[in-house]
């Protein structure tokens, strides 16, 4: 089974790091071992986003060498394992993405599902993540620069040898989805794994620096991003998983009781 995907799309502010927080945390409501790793090293803020203030060991010190993979495995929502980067300059110099084949392994054994943040651009730091993971899974906006963007990396990807696994239309506004889906699909030569709307509840939820799939349950976006899990996992699609509405006792549980990686 394909574990370890790619999330990616040349161009920055696609929805790239939203995607991995929301299908990471998704994965993880329904039980499934789930890690991601930010892959951003130079502008990194996956853990910003999930509200992880506090990160003294990351992927920049791992890939430097200077410490152990498991040192730099935080607790997300729901048992997510969340691997940050840095926020600085320097330890994006010492980082070596060449070590991340063996962070890879080093995951791979520990998760059922691996979700890589890729950094948008073509520099070596956004292309090694394209070879490393299983599939490659695009980010795309319904407009021309994104397009354009999405089809770069889909060209870079495959000449590389890596593969891709399909694209995620995100911030869909159009009224007729299925027209953009279709003209996408064609643009790209590459399937349409889902579309997830344009929807207030993600730029609130990440202010409260929460998933919506947490935050905001209910929201059409939280729909797609389940919707998107579970066609990954092979599950069937629950409208709102049973955990969401874990309470108090459940998560206290869950900490003094969970596997450690
Ligand atoms: P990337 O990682 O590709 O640079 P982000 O995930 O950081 O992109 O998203 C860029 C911005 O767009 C963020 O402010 C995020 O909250 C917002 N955003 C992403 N997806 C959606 C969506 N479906 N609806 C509304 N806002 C979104
Ligand atoms: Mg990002």
């Amino acid at each position: 089974m394909i574990r370890a995907y790619t999330i990616a799309s040349g161009k920055g502010g696609t929805g790239k790091t939203t995607v991995t927080a929301n299908l990471g945390t998704a994965l993880a409501q329904h039980g499934r071992e789930t890690c991601i790793v930010d892959m951003d090293m130079g502008m990194a803020n996956l853990a910003l986003v999930l509200g992880l203030a506090e990160t003294p060991v990351t992927l920049h010190e791992v890939l430097a060498g200077e410490a152990q993979i498991l040192d730099a495995i935080y607790e997300g929502p729901y048992g997510l394992k969340v691997v940050p980067s840095g926020l600085s300059l320097r330890g994006f110099q010492n980082a070596d993405p060449e070590r991340l084949k063996d962070v890879m392994r080093d995951l791979t054994d520990r998760c059922d599902f691996l979700l890589l943040d890729a950094p948008a651009g073509i520099s070596t730091d956004a292309v090694v993540p394209l070879t490393v993971a299983d599939e490659v899974l695009l980010v795309v906006n319904p407009e021309i620069s994104s397009l354009v963007d999405a089809l770069k990396i889909k060209i870079l990807t495959e000449t590389i040898g890596g593969s891709i696994g399909g694209a995620i239309i995100n911030r869909a506004i159009l009224e007729d989805p299925e027209v953009n889906r279709r003209k996408i699909e064609k643009t790209l030569g590459v399937s349409i794994i889902d579309t997830i709307p344009e929807d207030p509840n993600v730029r609130r939820a990440a202010a409260a620096r929460t998933p919506v799939v947490v935050k905001s349950p209910g929201s059409e976006s939280s729909k797609a991003f389940r919707r998107i899990a579970a066609s990954l996992a092979g599950f069937p699609i629950k409208e709102v998983p049973r955990e969401v509405q874990e309470g108090f006792v459940e998560r206290l549980a869950r900490a003094l009781f969970r596997r450690e990686p």
